[in-house]
Formats: C-alpha cells, sequence, structure tokens
C-alpha cells in the first residue's frame, strides 16, 4: 500500500529564465541566425523559455573563437593555472546547486531528488576531479609531454543534461583544449546557465563555446573542419551519421551511444537488496538512461518470487510531479520520446509478452508513462533486441551461468551489465564473459567520476571518466 503523504514540492523561484536566449560565443550571448524554437517543461507542456538555433556561420564563429583561444591565452597557460579555472566552475556549481537542480527538472522531466542528489553533485564532482589532473598530466601514463588535440566538438542527449555536459567538458579543459558545445534541443536550459557560470567564473573568452540547436546544428559541428577531435553522446543511429561523415578526415572521434544492458539476478541474491536495484536499474530517471538495466534476466527457479516482490515494490513508487521531493518517477522527456517508447510497449504485446503496470494515476498534461514490466519476454522479442530508453523492463529466465552470459551478450549493444549473487568467484567469472564496458556487482547506476564509462560494440568507443577519459583528449592517445 502506499502511504499518504502531503505534497512536498521544490519551490521554481530559486531559478529566474531569461524569456530569451542566445548563442554563447567568445564570452558573450550573441543572436542566432537560424529560427529560435521553444523550450518547453515536459511535465506540464508549458514554455520555459525561447532559445536561438545556430547555424552553420554561428557554429564557424564558435569554433574561430575556440581557435583564438586556444592559440591564446588557453593554449599558453600552465596546468596549474588551468586547473584553478576548473576548481573554481566546480564551487560555483556546487554553491548555485539547488538552482541548477530545479532548472534540470523543469526542462527535463526529472525528479527533483534524482537531479539534486545525482545529476547536479555528480557533475560538480566531476570538475572537482578533472581540476586534479590539470596539473599532473606528465603523470597520467600518457608519455612525459601529453599535448591537447585543440578544438573539441561536442555534442550531447537530453537524458542528463548537465551531467553529460560535465562528463565533455572537464575532462576537455584539463588536458588543454577549447570547446565548442550543442546540447540537446529539448533540454538546452542547464548549459546555457551553466553559459553564465562561466563568465561567473571569469574563464577566458572562447575557451568553452555553447551553441543551441538541432541535429542540422550538430552536423555543422561535426563536420567543421577546424574542430580536431568530436565527442559525441546520444542514440547508435546518429553515431553511425557522424562516424561516417568523419570518416577519411583528420578528426578523432569518441562515441558513446545506446545500450540494452542485462541485469542477472542468480537464486542466492539477497531478494530485498536485488529488488531495489532492478528498480533504480530501471526506473531511475524514467528509465532513459543508457547503461539503464532494461533486460532483467533471472535465474528460473527464483523468477516467481523476484517478479512478484518487484511488482508489490512497484505499487509503491509515486510517480507524478517531478518538482514534488517524495515524486520516485517523473515525465518522459519528449511527445517524441513517449511515442517511441508505446511504439515498443505495443510491439511487446503484438509479439506476445505479457504486460503488467501499477495502478496510479498520471497527471492529465505533459509526457507520462506508467512503469512497465513483461514477463514471458524472448530473446527476439523487438523489447529484449532493442534500446527502449524509458520505464519498462524485459524479464527473461536462465538455468545456468553460462546461458546468462549467452543470452546477456546476445544483443548489438555492449553499454553495462549487473549482477546479483552472493558469491564472489561467481561475480568474476561473469564479469569476464560479459561484453560490456561497465559491470556492476550487487549494486547498479553507481556513478563517479574516477571510475571509466564507454561501450563494446553498437554502444560506441572510447571511454569517459578516470584517469582514462584523459586519453581522447591527448594527442597520439586515441583509445
Ligand atoms: P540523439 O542521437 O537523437 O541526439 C543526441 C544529440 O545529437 C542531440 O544533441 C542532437 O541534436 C544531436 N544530433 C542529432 N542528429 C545529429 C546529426 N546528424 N549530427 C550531429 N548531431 C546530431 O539522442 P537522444 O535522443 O538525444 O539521446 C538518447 C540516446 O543517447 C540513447 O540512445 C542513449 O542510449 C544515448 N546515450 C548514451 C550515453 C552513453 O554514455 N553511452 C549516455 C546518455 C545517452
Amino acid at each position: 500500500m502506499v502511504f499518504e503523504y502531503a505534497p512536498a514540492p521544490e519551490s521554481p523561484s530559486v531559478v529566474n529564465f531569461a524569456s530569451s536566449y542566445g548563442l554563447f560565443i567568445d564570452g558573450e550571448f550573441v543572436d542566432g541566425s537560424g529560427s529560435p524554437m521553444k523550450t518547453i517543461n515536459p511535465a506540464t507542456e508549458e514554455v520555459l523559455a525561447e532559445v536561438a538555433t545556430a547555424s552553420a556561420d554561428d557554429v564557424d564563429r564558435a569554433v574561430t573563437a575556440a581557435r583564438r583561444a586556444f592559440e591564446g591565452p588557453w593554449g599558453k597557460m600552465s596546468g596549474a593555472e588551468r586547473s584553478k579555472y576548473i576548481f573554481r566552475i566546480a564551487r560555483l556549481l556546487a554553491e548555485r546547486s539547488r538552482e541548477f537542480a530545479v532548472a534540470e527538472t523543469l526542462n527535463n522531466g526529472k525528479p527533483i531528488r534524482e537531479s539534486r542528489d545525482v545529476d547536479i553533485p555528480t557533475a560538480a564532482a566531476h570538475f572537482f576531479y578533472y581540476a586534479g589532473w590539470a596539473d599532473k598530466l606528465e603523470y597520467a601514463g600518457y608519455g612525459p609531454s601529453p599535448r591537447p588535440h585543440g578544438v573539441a566538438g561536442q555534442i550531447i542527449p537530453w537524458n542528463f543534461p548537465l551531467l553529460m555536459l560535465a562528463w565533455k567538458i572537464a575532462p576537455a579543459l584539463a588536458t588543454g583544449n577549447t570547446v565548442v558545445l550543442k546540447p540537446s534541443e529539448t533540454t538546452p536550459l542547464t548549459a546555457l546557465l551553466f553559459a553564465d557560470l562561466l563568465q561567473q567564473a571569469e574563464l577566458p573568452p572562447g575557451v568553452v563555446n555553447i551553441v543551441t540547436g538541432a541535429g542540422e546544428t550538430g552536423a555543422a559541428i561535426a563536420g567543421h573542419e577546424g574542430i580536431d577531435k568530436i565527442a559525441f553522446t546520444g542514440s547508435t543511429e546518429v553515431g553511425r551519421t557522424i562516424a561516417r561523415q568523419i570518416a577519411g578526415t583528420r578528426k578523432v572521434a569518441t562515441l558513446e551511444l545506446g545500450g540494452k544492458a542485462a541485469n542477472i539476478v542468480f537464486d542466492d541474491a539477497p531478494i530485498d537488496q536485488t529488488v531495489e536495484g532492478i528498480v533504480n536499474g530501471i526506473f531511475f530517471n524514467q528509465g532513459q538512461v543508457c547503461c539503464a538495466g532494461s533486460r532483467l534476466l533471472v535465474q528460473e527457479s527464483v523468477h516467481d518470487e523476484v517478479v512478484e516482490r518487484l511488482q508489490q515494490r512497484l505499487q509503491m513508487l509515486r510517480v507524478g510531479d517531478p518538482m514534488d521531493k517524495n515524486t520516485d518517477v517523473g515525465a518522459i522527456n519528449s511527445e517524441k520520446q513517449l511515442a517511441r517508447i508505446t511504439e515498443l510497449v505495443a510491439a511487446g504485446e503484438a509479439e506476445g509478452a505479457t504486460s503488467w503496470q501499477p495502478e496510479c494515476e498520471l497527471p492529465l498534461n505533459g509526457f507520462w508513462h506508467r512503469p512497465t514490466v513483461f514477463t514471458g519476454v524472448s530473446q527476439s522479442h523487438r523489447i529484449a533486441q532493442e534500446e527502449i530508453f524509458g520505464p519498462v523492463l524485459s524479464v527473461l529466465t536462465f538455468r545456468t551461468p553460462a546461458e546468462a552470459a549467452a543470452k546477456a551478450n546476445n544483443t548489438p549493444y555492449g553499454l553495462s551489465a549487473g549482477i546479483w549473487t552472493e558469491k564472489g568467484s561467481r561475480i568474476l567469472w561473469m564479469a569476464d564473459q560479459l561484453k560490456a564496458g561497465v559491470v556492476w556487482a550487487n549494486t547498479f547506476n553507481k556513478f563517479d567520476p574516477t571510475s571509466p564509462f564507454g561501450g563494446y560494440k553498437e554502444s560506441g568507443y572510447g571511454r569517459e571518466g578516470g584517469r582514462h577519459g584523459l586519453a581522447p583528449y591527448l594527442k597520439g592517445e586515441q583509445r
């Protein structure tokens, strides 16, 4: 049963969005030449602000500013001086964390509890962590005098807008590169607030430029001759387009793409913790997580018990107003994403899997999807193969560890996986079998700036985070 709580809404008054935003180029906000776009709150469909669209010419201005900064003050600055700026950015983010958390929730639809406790603190932690590397690069294991590429073009998605920005900008600055970054068209606002924060930090003009717009603006960045390095996070489809676009050029790239992670539960797993881990694995951020544990592989002997306990737990999830501090599951980020989730759920039903949803009331406006669990899923079903990127779990079974490993690896992706068992030796054996960049054991969706993250197969290449995350931004160290 769900306890009644009084509403506990976070106040939106801590954020003051401007009615319209320009592009952040060479340290200033300037007009964009494309048609402006409206950005909304997906939980209410209310317009939050109007945002400029950068044309190819605007992107060119941003790249020119970044090049000037690279050849000028930033390129000449010592690592110790760079690190002071990055520490300053980290401190300002920590100081302004409440404002950024509220802005993220308003523009993305994720629960305030998550933006407040995960997104913003982890973004600040990334800047703190990489600030520490800036003056120690010669000890990072990449040669005695590692050198930056120059101008990095960075393109990010909407699911963790500020955190993805931090994953991109912090290592780029630590290694001495300058940046042209494009946030997603549906969630540009925390990147624009971040531009304001960079002015506050007095970062030299042109070191970080933020251009807003949709796919065309992204393509203009990827195709610009003055960009030395591309860092992309997003769908496998767009990752492929970018890889084709830059093939044969001197550009280097890291691609962080989609996933279809297996969360594997053995019969000796502690059931309460496991159920919490399954819930966190797929319903955190409404399942809009590249490394979400979207395929639950359960050992056959405990299948019924695990599913029953999971359903009981899901009845207690609070779905609704993301600004309420008690909310567990918020809004889907866009109408387009909701349509994709709905289409794949219909495909699961048509292909013969059994769907189950907890009872909950959904708000009338905005984009919502009930947490959904499919049982009786077979490996060939679309819901077992394709990334849904929503609050939808597909449950499959296995009998032996070898079968679990084979089923876990049976997707085109290879980003992450989870293992739940009491036996350390089984964890190590399984981790060795799994084709996944990250393997969690008896936990899920744990992120830390010191630990590398990235994929195998169609989940992309390159690593972000940790010492490994420096390599893609250093010459001769593309790995
Ligand atoms: P998307 O690929 O549609 O868009 C990502 C970004 O690319 C956006 O900024 C978009 O405007 C831009 N873009 C679109 N077309 C482009 C083009 N032709 N050239 C250059 N840029 C272009 O992805 P999305 O819907 O924003 O995000 C969801 C996807 O991101 C999921 O597949 C998810 O798995 C993936 N993701 C991966 C990671 C990871 O670390 N591996 C992290 C978060 C999200």
